[in-house]
C-alpha cells in the first residue's frame, strides 16, 4: 500500500478502474464496507483520510474530531487498499466556491449546520478532480450528503460514478459513526431509540401503512425522551414526502451531550 501526501503524485496511480473512498478517518466497519465494495468493483482502490475544515462551522468539533491515523493506515493495509491519500494544502487563498443548492442544503442537516454542505461539496469536488476515480463510494447514512454529491457530479458532468452504500450498524442496531465515541454508556442506550423507531416505521410501511402522521406518532412514542433535531420524511429527490406510497427516506437527528447523531431508513428502494 502506498501513502500519498503530495496531491500531484496521484497521477502515478494508473489503473483500468479506480475506486475511491473519501473519509474523515477514525475508520470503522461502516467505512470498511465501502472499502470492501470498492475493492470488489475496481482494479485499484484509494482511500482518502482528511478532516476537512471547511465543512465544520465555528464552534463545532473540528479540533476534537477523533483522529487515529496509525490504526486507520493499518486497517486499510489489512483490507487490501492500494493507496491512502492524506491531502495537504488543497485550499488556495482565492478560489471559486461551490454553493450547494439552497432548497436542499438549507433543510435538515443544512438547517442545523448552515454552510456545511458548501464545505462538503468544496472538498469532494477537489478530491474527485485530484483522484479522478472511476467510482466513488458514499454511505446512505449521510443521505443528504449523498444526494448533494450525486447532484454535483451530474451538474458538473464529472466522469465518476457515485455508488451509494448501505448503512452498517452495531449488533444492537446503532448506526456506526466516528462520533459514537462521544456517547456515555447511558446515552448509547438512549441512542438505540433512533434505529428502533426507524425499524418500526419500516415495519408499519411493510404492513401497508401509508399515512405519515400515523408513522410519525408511533415513532415519536419510541423516541420519547430524546432531544430531537428533526424527524423528516423525504421523497427520493429530497423534497418533503406526503405519504409512504412510493420511495421514501425517513431521517432523524438527535442531540446528545457531546454530539448530534444521524440515522435514516430508505423505504421501497430497490
Ligand atoms: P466520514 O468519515 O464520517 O466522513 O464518512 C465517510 C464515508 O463513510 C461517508 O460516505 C459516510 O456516509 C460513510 N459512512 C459513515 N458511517 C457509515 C455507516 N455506519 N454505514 C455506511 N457508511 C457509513
Amino acid at each position: 500500500m502506498i501513502i500519498i501526501k503530495d496531491k500531484f503524485k496521484l497521477n502515478d496511480l494508473k489503473s483500468k478502474s479506480l475506486g475511491f473512498v473519501p473519509t474523515m478517518g477514525a475508520l470503522h466497519e461502516g467505512h470498511f464496507s465501502l472499502i470492501r465494495k470498492s475493492i470488489e468493483q475496481n482494479e485499484k482502490t484509494i482511500v482518502s483520510i482528511y478532516v476537512n475544515p471547511t465543512q465544520f462551522l465555528p464552534g463545532e468539533d473540528l479540533d476534537a474530531y477523533p483522529r487515529n491515523e496509525e490504526a486507520d493506515l493499518a486497517a486499510c493495509e489489512a483490507l487490501g487498499v492500494d493507496a491512502v491519500f492524506l491531502p495537504q494544502d488543497i485550499y488556495l487563498e482565492n478560489e471559486p466556491l461551490i454553493l450547494a443548492p439552497k432548497s436542499i442544503a438549507s433543510v435538515l442537516e443544512g438547517a442545523s449546520r448552515p454552510g456545511h454542505f458548501d464545505g462538503v461539496l468544496r472538498v469532494v469536488n477537489k478530491l474527485l478532480n485530484l483522484v479522478r476515480p472511476t467510482r466513488a463510494y458514499f454511505g446512505k447514512k449521510d443521505a443528504q450528503q449523498l444526494f448533494l454529491v450525486q447532484n454535483m457530479v451530474k451538474s458538473f458532468f464529472l466522469p465518476t460514478q457515485i455508488i451509494p452504500c448501505e448503512i452498517v450498524r452495531a449488533d444492537d442496531g446503532l448506526a456506526l459513526s466516528s462520533r459514537n465515541v462521544y456517547l456515555s454508556e447511558a446515552e448509547r442506550c438512549e441512542a438505540l431509540k433512533l434505529s428502533k423507531s426507524l425499524k418500526l416505521a419500516l415495519a408499519l410501511v411493510e404492513d401497508g401503512c401509508e399515512d405519515l402522521g400515523v408513522i410519525k406518532a408511533k415513532m415519536s412514542e419510541v423516541l420519547n425522551g430524546l432531544r430531537l433535531d428533526y424527524l423528516a420524511f423525504m421523497d427520493e429527490d429530497f423534497t418533503p414526502a406526503s405519504n409512504a406510497k412510493g420511495k421514501l427516506i425517513i431521517l432523524i437527528a438527535a442531540f446528545f451531550s457531546k454530539c448530534r447523531l444521524l440515522d435514516n431508513v430508505w423505504i421501497k428502494h430497490g
